[in-house]
């Protein structure tokens, strides 16, 4: 029930976007071999964006071959202090480009845009910004204080939540490191990462030390199997994750992996509830859940089961649902199709299982991709929507009674990437956090980042950490 409504507050800045883009490779853009192009579309309206190349198996060999040749002739031989400069500059030019690109990753992949622009945007910048600062400091890093070796060329490959974001999070580090790059962006996302090409060629890099290519899940494959990749560095699916891992094993490569997840949120009795209420929210329907770390498993108190559920139910109705472009939307367009059928089959799934389901009262725009804020009650551990990555706006309610059961049911889950604890008492926040097998514990807070951070799983969620000193040592030989 809305108390006053808003008037539209569209953003106004339109970036350029080319009709085609080809790929870039060794400083060029240049057309993909097969001649093949792939459309992207903007999931809030499902126009047309642009045409995007598709990268073949010769393409990522092109690739491999440029980022090699830019590895060992400029990139490993230049003094570090002058890689940090390059970087500085990336840095600066994602900030004063910070609108633009906002809008494009908002298009693109339907994210609103108070989150593209407060938060993807930034936050990769301060990836470059906090990188730069590593790259000529690198013997601090170590522990034996010598100047350690890259480790060469880096395939990254990266999903669609965070598009930017998690290709500043790859190409940051392994380039403060002194290694090279080929980005493969997401197929439903790749424009942003085309943005970052062209700005790479203003700032006048070297050629090959980063190169990018779009296409789908073969041209990631490719790039995986490729005999001149040194890394690879993958952010996505389990089951992706799996593959990866299988098809490297018994190769020299190094491999870090950043997996799905299915993170619990848990709310002790005596939590600051306003805080929490707010934090649970954020936690879930924070770029409509598309969020790897998202707390999609709430696991509430017993005793204040009904005031939570009374407050969530409320605290719904105020979020508003609809164009991505509009600065007052909190939940925009889920980012494609085949995401959304993902989400409308778990949650069959939860209502056919017995569990109740709550949703956001709001009429979905006739064009475009959209699910409503939605959460579910009477769910047993057992059920799919309480085991599975839903991987939208969907959040799965539990209860506890004890500390010792909210650890249990918080550890009941194949994955461990993040959680949550809400609770007055510091004792206890400290002593279910360590009880908690996930790679980042949030306590009275949730979704908080900071590039010297770091961040990753264990378990099903995967291994390696980006952020940080961490970061560093995934691409620093051994
Ligand atoms: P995905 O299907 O695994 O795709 C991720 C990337 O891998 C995309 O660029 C994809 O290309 C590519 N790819 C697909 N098949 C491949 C293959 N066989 N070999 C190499 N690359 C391949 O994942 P998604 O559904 O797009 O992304 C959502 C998942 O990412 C969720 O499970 C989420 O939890 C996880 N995620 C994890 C983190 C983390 O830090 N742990 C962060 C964000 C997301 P196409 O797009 O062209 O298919
Ligand atoms: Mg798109």
């Amino acid at each position: 029930m809305a108390i006053f409504d808003y008037a539209p507050a569209p953003e106004s800045v339109r970036p350029a976007i080319r009709e085609r883009y080809g790929l870039f490779i060794d400083g060029n853009w240049v057309a993909p071999s097969g001649g093949r192009y792939f459309e992207t579309v903007n999931p809030a309206d499902e126009t047309h964006l642009s045409q995007v190349a598709y990268a073949s198996a010769a393409d990522v060999d092109r690739a491999v071959r440029a980022a090699r040749k830019g590895y060992e002739k400029y990139w490993r031989r230049m003094k570090p202090a002058d890689r940090a400069k390059y970087l500085y500059r990336i840095a600066r030019a994602v900030t004063e480009r910070g609108r633009e690109l906002a809008v494009l990753e908002t298009l693109d992949g339907g994210k609103p845009i108070k989150e593209s622009r407060d938060f993807d945007i930034p936050t990769a910048a301060a990836h470059f910004f906090y990188y730069a600062g590593w790259a000529d400091k690198l013997e601090w890093a170590m522990r034996a204080g010598r100047v350690p070796d890259p480790i060469g060329v880096s395939g990254q490959i990266v999903p669609w939540n965070f598009p930017l974001l998690m290709a500043a999070w790859k190409i940051a580090p392994a380039l403060a490191c002194g290694n090279t790059v080929v980005l493969k962006p997401a197929e439903t996302t790749p424009l942003t990462a085309l943005a970052l090409a062209q700005i790479v060629r203003e700032a006048d890099l070297p050629p090959g030390v980063i190169n990018v290519l779009t296409g789908d899940g073969a041209t990631g494959a490719a790039l995986v199997e490729h005999a001149g990749v040194d890394k690879i560095a993958f952010t996505g699916s389990t089951e992706v994750g799996k593959a990866i891992a299988r098809s490297l094993a018994g190769t020299d490569k190094r491999l870090t992996l950043e997996l799905g997840g299915k993170a619990a949120h848990i709310v002790f009795a005596d939590a600051p509830m306003d805080q929490a209420i707010e934090g649970v929210i954020n936690g879930i329907y924070f770029n409509q859940g598309h969020v790897c770390c998202a707390g999609s498993r709430l696991l509430v108190e017993e005793r204040v089961h009904d005031e939570v559920i009374v407050r969530l139910t409320e605290r719904l109705q105020t979020l508003r649902l609809g164009d991505p472009l509009d600065k007052n939307t909190d939940i925009g367009a889920i980012n494609s199709k085949a995401q959304l059928e993902k989400i409308h089959e778990l949650v069959r799934s939860g209502v056919e299982a017995g569990a109740t389901l709550v949703q956001q009262q709001c009429v979905l725009p006739s064009r475009g991709f959209y699910f409503p804020a939605s959460f579910f009650t009477n769910v047993h551990p057992s059920h799919r929507i309480a085991r599975e990555e839903i991987f939208g706006p969907v959040l799965s309610v539990l209860t506890f009674r004890t500390p010792d059961e909210a650890v249990e049911k918080a550890n009941n889950t194949p994955y461990g990437l993040s959680a949550g604890i809400w609770t007055d008492k510091g004792s206890k926040n400290m002593w279910v956090a360590q009880q908690l097998r996930a790679g980042v514990v949030w306590c009275n807070t949730f979704n908080q980042f900071d590039p010297s951070s770091p961040f990753g799983g264990y378990r099903e969620s995967g291994f390696g950490r980006e952020g940080g000193v961490h970061g560093l040592y995934e691409y620093l030989a051994k």
